[in-house]
């Protein structure tokens, strides 16, 4: 079955937020239609939007501008398993959100067959820590890790003590090597260069029956990613139907103060006019991901948010839904 538009924005799930969980029945015998599909769980930078310590930040008073952080779940409608891509600070709420629109179906801890992590910054593993015995105290988690990050997660507290009591049970990763999760669906992790102090990074391409999406919250260079893994962000947008990409700071004039050449990502409107390049049906696969609370692009109705759609690439959404059959 062939769905070219997220059906998301047909049912209204393009507004949901933390706070307004409350999807409507008919999304659930919708995803039925559905045998694979790829939910948008949270869209902001690791520490979400509004951040600590910005009280004037209009989203603290507006519960309808707060993003959770950039995560992601594969629902296998046929089998019921479902995956999350990232254990986030806002693991609690994002597991409320996936309960609600793709509700639990097997017998695994918490209704997840398996956690896929990219790296060990805050916002891509911290919500690990609701597996222990403080939370949901799960028996066996599966978590997909690459192999730094499998060293990390063993040797340091807490997270030892959750490998140690078998909260969680880690399972090996390795760049350009699918995990083969049943006939149809793979994961397959990426290298990519970041601020690698505890882990490597990695992004993940996605495949299902019919279509594919590439969900890559974190990188520190384009050009990076080529001299030093020989991979072109262009091979890889051309490789899946869908493409969530970091898009944490629009530009260079984002950080009053901080001098952002320390601060690496490629800037949204320099990945806007690397890809202008591409014909459109390359530029339309485009999803931003991973906005720090400082990018504009999170306000829909910024000037920032307009010129991104106006140029052909989307926004993604917090509780998008897209079928991957
Ligand atoms: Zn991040
Ligand atoms: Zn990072």
């Amino acid at each position: 079955m062939r769905l070219p538009l997220t059906y998301s924005a047909v049912l209204g799930f393009a507004a949901l937020t933390a706070c307004q969980a409350a999807p409507q029945k008919s999304v659930n015998s919708q995803a039925s239609l559905c045998k694979t599909e790829f939910i948008i769980l949270g869209t902001a930078q690791d520490a979400g939007a509004p951040q600590i310590g910005n009280s004037e930040d209009p989203a603290w008073r507006d519960s309808s501008l707060r993003k959770l952080a950039a995560s992601a779940a594969l629902v296998d409608h046929k089998s019921g398993a479902r995956y999350l891509f990232e254990a986030t600070p806002d693991l609690r709420e994002q597991l409320f959100l996936l309960d609600e629109m793709a509700p639990i179906k097997n017998t695994e801890p918490l209704g997840i067959s398996a956690i896929f992590l990219t790296h060990a910054h805050i916002g891509h593993y911290a919500g690990l820590i609701y597996a222990g015995h403080e939370s949901a105290g799960t028996k066996d988690l599966n978590v997909y890790a690459m192999p730094r990050m499998t060293t990390y997660l063993t040797q340091n507290g807490p997270w030892s003590q959750l490998v140690n009591f078998k909260n969680i049970a880690l399972l090996p990763l390795s760049t350009g090597t699918a995990a083969i999760l049943t006939d149809d669906i793979k994961v397959t992790p990426f290298q990519v260069p970041h601020r690698d102090e505890f882990s490597e990074t990695v992004g993940f391409e996605i495949s299902a029956a019919g279509k594919s999406a590439l969900f890559l919250p974190d990188i520190d260079d384009w050009n990076q990613w080529e001299s030093k893994y020989g991979q072109t962000i262009e091979a890889r947008l051309a490789a899946v139907d869908y493409a969530f990409l970091d898009a944490t700071f629009y530009d260079d004039n984002e950080l009053p103060g901080r001098d952002m050449s320390a601060i690496p990502h490629p800037r949204l409107k320099g990945s806007m006019d690397r890809f202008d390049a591409l014909p459109k049906t390359e530029r339309a696969k485009v999803r931003f991901i991973h906005l720090n609370h400082t990018n504009k692009a999170r306000f829909e109705n910024s000037d920032i948010s307009k010129d991104i759609k106006q140029r052909g690439y989307k926004l993604a959404q917090q509780g998008e839904r897209y079928c991957l059959d």
